[in-house]
């Protein structure tokens, strides 16, 4: 799956050069989770734990657990420590080094530490007596003491009787292996009736089959067996809280034996985005049609049908549908035949997991193409075929190069691609039958721009990566979501690079790398394989660290094993676990038999994939020798910071570099280590093009002498180095290990620069500071802060032309350089874009404006009544998405409240404005002063709304959580926001985008505290 917030590059993370400020004066807690190792991390030791676990032992629920548990647990895991040593004792020091409540900090003194050590260990034995008396050990399965605790959690399924199972997994007793799946939807009733039968396998002994079913009503549910002369009446237990039902058989089930399962049922079609749901839309002659359409990833599957709904138990899959006369079905795989007028009937599926499972009921119209054996087709509503060419040329190209880099064929006969009207997701994978929204399918020449065809292209990409990662080879449970996530985006960018290199997306990479280390510097952040068991858990997992980190990290593997190693790594990954599931360590394994001894991968991206955060490397260079060093990013020196290590493949170049060797490579796997230069240089850069997943600080002179550099003679670096160096330098001054002025001296060189990744890197990072200090009122010091870089761009600003000429890396730059300068009304840019505005207006929209600088004039149009209540009219009847999307930022952007609060309650409602928009007019509304005090009180008066209709943990509930409080810098907006969700539940108060949220703004606080003095001087 493809949030629609990743793919199209709007998430709105939080401030890095921020966040880290706070914690020199604030350790948290989870420095103090890694007192006990003070030796460098031995990644083998590292032991999965379920949190089923403590569940048995302790018989209490899953959420128990608080975030200083939860930072302790991973630590834990990663030290290998039992999970005995737990101690509240630990968390109770821990308390103790927290900022003192009236702000100031307190570092431990000498004594407090001996104390607390003290305490610790009276604490660590008091836990382990009470631990070790039941003599209970802890494994994989947790405690296998039977004792009463274990009885007294079985729950009590809805008719009072005792459930037979108690945890969230299924077992591994009964296993399905093959589903035929009669669904009969009825667009006019919006309901739908279902016939499963599920044919099984017997692994245990047991009396129970224990399956996932989440809103279906069960009407008769019968057992068959070989050996049984008929079908034999089964009781069905249900127990909603886990989405789980026991079917209580009549007889053992034997093990060996195959049993079907049949259960006849019913629901309605969801109203919203999950499961088997519906869409209103209007048909070519603007009539209100329903179509219905699957979105089942990660956990709605089990709405649609009775089924294993975990993505280890794959199976195969015989799908009917029986539909009205007038509407067709889609489904993974081909059509085999219609039975009577109404009923189609596919052909039996490969072997997969139960999240990639499709159908669609609709009214649409598609052209195809053969390639290799497999009729690729694209799909949309009938008037929008018009814009689906670029999307199958697109995607016969990419189903070409993946099936010769992979060298394994492409399964299926067929490939659908169909562009569902309403849709949350940017897209998703379903195996043979992909779906994604409109704007990131549909590509129409007047109206979508260069970033558009690079948006749409990139998501093709990414979709078809998953038919091998994650269809054929499938992460075993969704821990290891970074599997499917991270590979699939490498994959875009990689496909991308090799088959369209002209749109140059290995920027928009280095783009989304930067603010994901954003995210990932914060104290809330996770390791990419983080242990899951909650469904608002396994939906967080579907954030920028899964897939970016996870993207990035491949990244730096396969530059430091080089390519070949890497190509063939991944191929015997694919081959040796088609149609099976897998684990991170399967996928080291695979490269370790490449590898063949020289470098044991699994040892180096261990310390990546189990540690949140990343490493800061400090550059210290005395005459030919290079003394690097590394800690934690954003951890001032402290000693219980020395627990993270990484094993860093370094990379650098400086101006003696050797073309055939450039750029040198070091493992740096301990704290610190000298490298020896052959020769002095004038300057060294390091993490080349920004490969690796670190930040680098340098000794002044260094950075002085990459300062000079720049200025001097700019080419002789890449533009991603230099655009790593603005990044960099602003990720300092956070942590105050550069002072602020020096970062704006950096930013002197752009008046040279030309290339659209430094400029917008450093048109990034100076709004960043613009919208804190605008957002708290202080207007005259945010324009001051954009007249010094008008100062640098503007004789950029005004070169640029108001057409689509140009590379796609000169249109991107027009589109950026020319967004920022009306926006800030700078030269004459509101003047052009009025004067367009108004022509394409007066022709009643039928001018054809350049696509690139579109949405920048109909932001600027829409500032007047007149223009926007246009734009509204125009919005309403456009049938491009692309252009509507354009149309629906420039009227977001307005700052007239009431039409904010309308725009916002009209997309809640979904009717004339999609639902599926509103987490990015919500992310458009909060860019304007009155806009983000609005936002957030929209937020905190829908929250209930919201949560209805985007699930807690969704990618849509976490971008709206982040993007409605991410500028806020005051004590009172902090309490604020902790009061509001911690007056919610439990599970929403531990959601971790909220404690993203309440960590950042502590950090702009903290921020505004170090930095605002300076500023007012400064400028
Ligand atoms: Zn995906």
């Amino acid at each position: 799956m493809l949030p629609y917030s990743h793919s199209v590059n709007r998430i709105q993370l939080p401030r890095n050069m921020i966040e880290n400020s706070m914690f020199e004066e604030e350790p948290d807690v989870v420095d103090l989770a890694k007192e006990p190792c003070l030796h460098p991390l031995e990644p083998d030791e590292v032991e999965y734990e379920p949190r089923s676990s403590r569940l048995l032992v302790r018989g209490l629920g899953e959420n128990e657990m608080d975030e200083d548990e939860e930072d302790y647990e991973s630590s834990a895991k990663l030290l290998g420590m039992s999970f005995m040593n737990r101690s509240t004792g630990l968390r109770n020091n821990a308390a103790g080094y927290r900022q003192s409540s009236d702000g100031s900090c307190s570092v431990p003194s000498l004594r407090t530490m001996v104390v607390c050590a003290i305490v610790l260990v009276i604490a660590v034995s008091v836990i382990m007596v009470i631990y070790l008396l039941p003599k209970c050990t802890f494994t994989k399965e947790g405690c296998h003491k039977k004792n009463h605790t274990m009885e007294l959690i079985y729950p009590l399924a809805t008719n009072g009787k005792r459930f037979p199972w108690a945890k969230t997994r299924l077992p591994s007793n009964v296993v399905p292996l093959h589903y035929d799946l009669v669904l009969q939807p009825n667009l006019t009733t919006t309901k739908f009736a279902g016939s499963v039968q599920i044919t099984v396998n017997v692994i245990q002994v047991t009396w129970n089959i224990i399956l996932h079913s989440s809103g279906l009503n069960i009407t008769k549910a019968t057992l068959t067996s070989a050996g049984w002369n008929q079908a034999k009446p089964v009781a069905v237990l249900e127990y909603p809280i886990r989405d789980q039902i026991a079917v209580v058989a009549p007889d053992a089930l034997l093990v060996g034996q195959n049993y079907t399962l049949i259960i006849d049922y019913s629901s309605n079609l969801s109203d919203t985005y999950y499961g088997f749901y519906k869409v209103s839309y209007k048909d070519e002659h603007a009539e209100k049609r329903w179509l219905a359409a699957t979105q089942f990833e990660p956990l709605a599957a089990r709405s649609a049908f009775p089924c294993f709904d975990e993505p280890a138990f794959k199976a195969t899959f015989l799908i009917k549908i029986q539909r009205d006369e007038q509407h067709s079905a889609l489904s993974n795989m081909p059509k085999v035949q219609l039975s009577g007028i109404v009923q189609d009937e596919f052909s039996v599926s490969l072997k997969m997991s139960t999240y990639l499972v499709a159908f669609i009921v609709a009214n649409l119209k598609n052209i195809s193409k053969e390639t290799n054996r497999t009729l690729v087709s694209i799909y949309a509503m009938p008037q929008k075929l018009g814009q689906v060419e670029h999307a199958l040329d697109t995607a016969v190209k990419l189903l070409e190069f993946y099936q010769k880099y992979f060298h394994i064929e492409y399964p299926l006969q067929k490939l659908d691609l169909v562009a569902i009207p309403d849709f949350q997701a940017g897209a998703m994978e379903n195996w043979g039958l992909i779906t994604f929204r409109e704007t990131t399918l549909l590509f129409d020449n007047k109206t979508s721009s260069a970033m558009d065809k690079k948006l749409v292209t990139a998501v093709i990409a990414h979709e078809l990566a998953h038919q091998w990662f994650g269809n054929l080879v499938t992460m075993e449970w969704w821990n290891d979501l970074w599997l499917n996530e991270g590979f699939a985006t490498f994959m875009e960018y990689f496909a991308m690079d090799r088959t369209f290199p002209e749109l140059q997306t290995d920027e928009e990479f280095l783009k989304v790398r930067f603010k994901t280390m954003m995210k990932d510097s914060l104290n809330a952040s996770h390791p990419i394989s983080s242990a899951v068991q909650s469904s608002e858990q396994i939906e967080e997992m579907f954030d920028a660290l899964s897939y970016i980190k996870g993207a990035s990290l491949l990244l730096m593997l396969k530059k430091y094993i080089k390519h070949d190693s890497f190509q063939a790594g991944i191929e015997n990954y694919l081959h040796n676990h088609s149609y099976g599931s897998t684990r991170s360590d399967d996928l080291w394994d695979s490269m370790n038999e490449i590898t063949n001894g020289t470098l044991d991968v699994k040892k180096l991206m261990k310390t990546w994939i189990l540690q949140k955060g990343f490493p800061l490397v400090t550059v210290k260079r005395q005459g030919k020798s290079l003394h690097v060093q590394q800690e934690r990013f954003f951890l001032k020196k402290y000693f219980f910071s020395y627990s993270y290590l990484w094993h860093i493949p370094l990379s650098y170049t400086t101006n003696k570099c050797n073309p055939f060797l450039c750029p040198y490579a070091y493992l740096l796997d301990q704290k610190s280590a000298t490298i020896e230069l052959q020769e002095e240089v004038a300057w060294v850069k390091f993490n080349v093009d920004m490969n690796g997943y670190y930040i680098v600080h340098y000794a002044e002179d260094d950075w002085n002498a990459l300062i000079d550099l720049l200025k001097n003679n700019l080419t002789a670096l890449s533009a991603k180095d230099r655009a790593h160096l603005i990044n960099n330098i602003f990720s300092l001054v956070g942590i105050g290990k550069v002072p602020l002025l020096k970062a704006f001296h950096l930013l002197d060189y752009l008046v040279k620069e030309n290339h659209t990744a430094p400029i917008s890197q450093a048109l990034f990072q100076v709004n960043l500071i613009y919208d804190l200090v605008e957002k708290r009122g202080m207007q005259d010091l945010a324009a001051r802060v954009v007249d010094r870089v008008e100062k640098l761009l503007r004789s950029k600003i005004d070169q640029q032309t108001w057409t689509d000429d140009g590379t796609i890396s000169e249109r991107e730059f027009r589109s950026t350089v020319l967004a920022f300068a009306c926006s800030h009304h700078l030269g004459n840019c509101r003047t052009t874009a009025t004067k367009l505005f108004e022509e394409w207006k007066a022709s009643n929209g039928t001018k054809s404006l350049p696509t690139d600088v579109m949405k920048t004039v109909f932001t600027t149009g829409a500032k007047t009544d007149d223009g926007w209540e246009f734009l509204l009219s125009m919005y309403t009847s456009s049938v491009s998405e692309a252009e509507k999307h354009k149309m629906l930022e420039a009227l977001a952007s307005t700052e007239d409240v009431r039409k904010l609060i309308w725009l916002m309650q009209t997309s809640l409602e979904g009717d004339l404005i999609r639902a599926q928009e509103l987490s990015h007019i919500i992310a458009t509304v909060i860019q304007s002063l009155p806009g983000h005090l609005l936002a957030w009180d929209f937020v905190k008066e829908n929250w209930e709304k919201l949560i209805r209709k985007f699930h807690l943990g969704s990618f849509a509930i976490q971008n709206i959580v982040t993007v409605s409080t991410f500028q806020f810098s005051t004590e009172a907006h902090l309490l604020e926001v902790k009061t509001f969700f911690e007056s919610k539940s439990e599970k929403v108060s531990q959601l971790r985008c909220v404690k993203e949220a309440i960590e950042t703004i502590q950090l702009n606080i903290k921020w505004m505290e170090r930095n605002l003095a300076t500023l007012q001087q400064w400028l």
